[in-house]
């Protein structure tokens, strides 16, 4: 039985990575700290003969007994609160915890897959971001913690590969949702729906003009198992180009709620908040034979499902 290692397992995508991986018949080994994550994620899995689940930090030296055939790096606090709140923890977890996995890799002559993001080309001079756009980030602004480390990540593993010739992957992921996102995480999607929901004003920064374009989990875990597949090394953007203002985003997620006090409400623009986002996914059409399939309207009930059962709205 082929055995993956997948750090970040009891978060949003980690846990969903861990399904795929136990229904492709993969020894699953879990690792996470629990900072940003949720055992809940998880807990169907543990009664499972091929898994297993460590509570550990990675930015500590990694350990893991026996055979590796597959790593897969997706430890680190993802969203903006999370990592405004959680500087350091960030820098730490994608310079030191990448690094301690990629000398795992290395060691255990496995394949490593890193996860970047879309974040890497910070507030982007070129619309829609191709994989050999360098990017714009503001290192000293407040998310450069984050920008700079999935930067950092990228450059540790590419030398991990043409220094030490470890196997590796670099997937830059687009904004993704689906069930078990936080409700509380901050980013645009769940506080939407949370909002609408409850039947508050939904949280527009700015005008709305801003875009977004939203992937369905299902899509992203397709994408990465198929990249993590193929004998390419280089980055590649894996995300939905379906791309919406954020405002026509409110007004989506509004009449799909079907709340009738709920209604737009506009907030000063956070600094250096990306004013576009959308993947050119040409590489992994071509590569990967991938694109993705579930349209927004699709994912958006599927997600709103989720989003019902988790919200609590409060009683009068
Ligand atoms: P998440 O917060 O739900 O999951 C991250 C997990 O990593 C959590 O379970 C957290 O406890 C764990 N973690 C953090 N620091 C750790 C450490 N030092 N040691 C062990 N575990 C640690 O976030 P997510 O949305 O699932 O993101 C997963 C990965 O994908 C991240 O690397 C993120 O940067 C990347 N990514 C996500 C998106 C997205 O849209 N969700 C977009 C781009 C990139």
């Amino acid at each position: 039985m082929k055995r993956v290692l997948i750090t970040g397992a009891a978060g949003f995508l980690g846990s969903h990575l861990c399904d795929r991986f136990i229904k492709e018949g993969y020894y699953v080994i879990a690792m996470d700290n629990l900072l940003t994550g949720d055992l809940r994620n998880i807990e169907h899995l543990f009664p499972l003969k091929n898994f297993e689940y460590y509570h550990h930090d990675v930015t500590k030296f990694v350990h893991v007994p026996g055979s590796l055939d597959y790593i897969l790096h997706f430890a680190s606090p993802a969203s903006p609160i999370d990592y405004l709140k959680m500087p350091i923890q960030t820098l730490k977890v994608g310079a030191l915890g990448t690094h301690n996995l990629l000398g795992l890799a290395k060691a255990k002559n496995s394949r490593i897959l890193v996860a970047s993001t879309s974040e890497v080309y910070g507030d982007p001079l070129i619309h829609p971001q191709s994989e050999d756009y360098w990017g714009n980030v503001n290192p000293v602004g407040p998310r450069g913690v984050y920008d700079e480390a999935k930067r950092f990540l990228e450059a540790i593993t590419m030398a991990y590969h043409n220094f030490h010739g470890v196997e590796t992957r670099i997937v830059r992921i687009f904004n993704t949702y689906g069930p078990r996102m936080r409700v509380d995480d901050g980013r645009a999607l769940p506080a939407f729906f949370s909002q609408a929901i409850r039947g508050e004003g939904i949280t527009i920064f700015g005008d709305g003009s801003q875009t977004r374009s939203f992937c369905y989990v299902d899509d992203l875990v397709e994408g990465i198992y198929r990249l993590l597949m193929s004998d390419y090394h280089l980055p590649v953007n894996i995300g939905n180009p379906d791309e919406i203002s954020i405002k026509e985003f409110g007004e989506e997620i509004i009449s799909l709620v079907e709340n009738p006090t709920a209604h737009l409400t506009f907030h000063p623009l956070p600094e250096d908040d990306p004013k576009v986002r959308k993947p050119d996914i040409t590489k992994a059409r071509e590569i990967l034979n991938w694109e993705p399939k579930v349209s927004r309207a699709e994912g958006l009930i599927k997600t709103l499902n989720y989003f019902l059962e988790k919200v609590k709205v409060p009683t009068e």
